[in-house]
């Protein structure tokens, strides 16, 4: 296949290996507005709906042929799902398992059950939990009133239990203070009695929410064959993996509601090449690995 086309568009990008299947299991649904949120999720957009336990039960059976490794939640908030927690303790029969959660709605009698359901499995259950600032002034403004507390207990009630939550940040601060809020949000988990907090930084994408707070991709803000030459592709998370919606199966997380992400209504359908020829295709490339678990101990990623 040739690396540029005649505009030097990148050629369609083929997935390697279907390693991760993503579900967007809160749909579009979330308690909170965020500024930034590049899906515009919010109380009352239902865009996207829940997806069941009884669906996610047929594309788990649907993906042990593919020979899928690792199953991922996202929304939306998840756990505004009434079959959330039932949905990861059936993923955990078949793989290791993340969800992406706010941390706001949690309540202890769900961890508890995961906890139990996680010690039963043979696999992990994986936390994610966002939080925009290392303190109610510098979180609240941008996720809502209260939200930073709300959001800690979920995560105190999380480290409780044993587990280990990957505390998650969009970076709207400028990227040469990376460091110094790094070291703010370690020290606020340590004192919360969190010894070795995980923490991934991430870029916003300017999609939804975050394009109207800032702007949208200009058309230069491209991925080009040229760019891709040498490129660990692994990096991108359209390489190997797929999201499952109530509309059918997506190329990724962050393009769902692009109309061409829509690949195909079966995991095998989808697992065709997809042309990188969005804007946020752009971020992932500058910053890759944007969707990945970082291992433990911090990091900015
Ligand atoms: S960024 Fe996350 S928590 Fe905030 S509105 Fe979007 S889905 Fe909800
Ligand atoms: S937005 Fe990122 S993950 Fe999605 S298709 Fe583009 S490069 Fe791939």
């Amino acid at each position: 296949m040739p690396e540029t086309d005649s505009q030097n568009r990148a050629p369609p990008l083929p997935l390697s290996h279907l390693d991760h299947l993503w579900f967007q299991a809160g749909g579009t649904l979330c308690n909170l507005t965020c500024h930034h949120c590049f899906i515009s999720c919010s109380p009352k957009n239902r865009s996207f709906g829940f997806l069941s336990l009884a669906e996610v039960k047929r594309r788990l059976e649907e993906s042990v042929p593919l020979g899928v490794k690792e199953y991922y939640f996202t929304g939306g908030e998840p756990f505004l799902n009434p079959e959330m927690t039932a949905i990861l303790i059936e993923t955990l029969r078949y793989g290791p398992a993340t969800v992406l959660t706010n941390g706001t709605v949690l309540k202890d009698e769900w961890l508890e059950e995961l906890r139990a359901a996680e010690a039963r499995s043979l696999y992990s259950l994986e936390f994610r939990v966002s939080i925009d600032g290392f303190s109610a002034e510098t979180n609240d403004p941008i996720r809502g009133e209260g939200t930073f507390m709300r959001a800690m207990r979920g995560v105190a009630k999380l480290v409780e239990l044993g587990f280990l939550p990957i505390i998650t940040a969009a970076r709207t601060w400028d990227i040469d203070r990376d460091h110094e809020v790094v070291g703010e949000f370690v020290a606020m988990l340590r004192a919360t009695g969190y010894a070795r907090p995980r923490l991934k930084i991430l870029p916003t994408l300017q999609l939804g929410a975050e394009e109207q707070r800032t702007h949208g991709y200009r058309q230069s803000e491209r991925v080009t064959g040229e760019m891709l030459r040498g490129y660990d592709r692994s990096q991108l998370i359209c390489e190997h993996s797929r999201i499952v919606t109530d509309r059918g199966v997506h190329v990724c997380p962050i393009l769902i509601e692009a109309p061409d992400s829509l690949l195909g209504q079966t995991l095998e359908e989808a697992t065709r090449p997809f042309p990188l020829s969005h804007g946020a295709c752009y971020t992932c490339y500058q910053y890759g690995a944007i969707c990945s678990n970082p291992s433990s101990g911090t990091r900015g990623a």
